[in-house]
């Protein structure tokens, strides 16, 4: 797509550095009072008063993280600020500000860039977070970007993956699994294009794995509706390699069990149909996918009254004594106990 010959190729070195990094930010704006300075110093100066800071980082590596054969720029940008956020939300906090680097080979034109910032640019303002720099510099081969966000967050509301406590509950936001399947669809249709670049694929059946894959939006809703209802987890997480590996670090920091009820676990529609197309099994999707970007929590049983019923949050389990281990209860009412898999696991099915 980078390659196509109809579109126009400004090279990178026609606007040299400083008026590349100008190019690519002047339409942001700063919104935020904590953000003092943004773009253009040797650093950014912000003002959180006495609030607390959370910071978090993510690097990506093309051929590693993401593939542009059927990863669009604007979505790459725009999905690498959620990684991001939904760190930030992991922790109880608002987002505020992220920074951006970037190093590019001399493959990728102005217009790839300019592509890849309207998506980060789409992201700031979808949730209000302010771009306030970054670094900019070449690569031998291929992109790589880092995003680091910063938010804030009141003393004593940040939420830990270490203080889970025996009979808490276990609970997830939307649903899992279709960010995973949205990368076998869209590696299949790879496949096919190689074969026959004049194919049209059909992928109406998919919409929403492909969107699960290509725009995850991170939970920032959850964190608000939490507070709204009053409920403040007793550990979170965000699920980015997938439920098992995310179950598995809140119980090992917290030293407790969990058992997590394989039919409690919310699947989409799309996610229950394609695992049939494609002879996986939703449950080890779910398990082992990665990339959902939900909230995976645990509460006081007390606070249950307080979501039940609530349509965006699903109990899947609940927190056990250490010396019970970490379980799935099967639809056979059998336990398993939960391993560390995700994506290799999967990938040798
Ligand atoms: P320095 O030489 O001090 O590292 P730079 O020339 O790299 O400064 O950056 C100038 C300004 O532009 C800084 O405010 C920096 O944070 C910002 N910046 C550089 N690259 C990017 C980028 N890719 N995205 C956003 N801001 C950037
Ligand atoms: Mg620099």
């Amino acid at each position: 797509m980078i390659e196509d010959k109809n579109q126009p190729r400004t090279s990178l070195s026609e606007l040299g550095e400083f008026g590349l990094i100008d190019h690519l930010t002047k339409n942001f704006k700063i919104n935020h009072n904590s953000t003092i300075k943004g773009v253009g110093d040797d650093g950014a100066i912000l003002n959180f008063s006495n609030r607390q800071i959370v910071v978090t980082t993510d690097l990506l590596v093309e051929g590693v993280h993401f593939d542009l054969s059927y990863m669009p720029l604007k979505h790459l940008g725009y999905k690498a600020v959620m990684v991001n956020l939904s760190d930030v939300y992991a922790m109880n906090g608002a987002a505020t500000q992220i920074t951006v680097s970037i190093a590019v080979s001399n493959r990728f034109p102005l217009e790839a860039l300019e592509e890849l910032y309207e998506g980060i640019f789409a992201a700031c303002e979808a949730y209000n977070v302010d771009l306030i720099g970054g670094d900019t510099t070449s690569s031998t081969k291929g992109l790589l970007i880092s995003i680091t966000a910063i938010g804030e967050v009141e003393k004593g509301k940040a939420v830990y993956r270490n203080t889970a406590k025996q009979n808490d509950l276990l609970v997830v936001s939307g649903d899992l699994g279709g960010a995973y399947l949205g990368l076998q669809v869209l590696e299949r249709e790879k496949q096919v294009f190689e074969v026959n670049p004049n194919s049209q694929p059909d992928l109406t059946d998919y919409t929403y794995l492909i969107e699960r894959q290509l725009k995850p939006e991170a939970r920032k809703d959850i964190v608000k509706l939490l507070k709204e209802l009053e409920v403040k987890p007793t550990a979170m997480i965000d699920i980015s390699d997938g439920l098992s590996s995310e179950i598995l670090h809140i119980c090992k920091q917290s030293k407790v069990g969990c058992n997590l009820y394989e039919e409690k676990i919310p699947l989409d529609q799309q996610v229950i149909s394609t695992c049939e197309e494609f002879d996986l099994n939703s449950t080890t999707v779910a398990l082992s996918g990665g990339e959902d970007y939900e909230l995976l929590f645990t509460i006081s049983p007390n606070d249950f009254p307080k979501i039940k019923g609530n349509p965006h949050l699903t109990v899947i389990g609940h927190i056990t004594e250490e010396s019970e281990g970490v379980n799935l209860v099967t639809r056979a009412n059998q336990k398993v106990a939960l391993t560390a898999q995700g994506w290799n696991a999967l990938n040798k099915n």
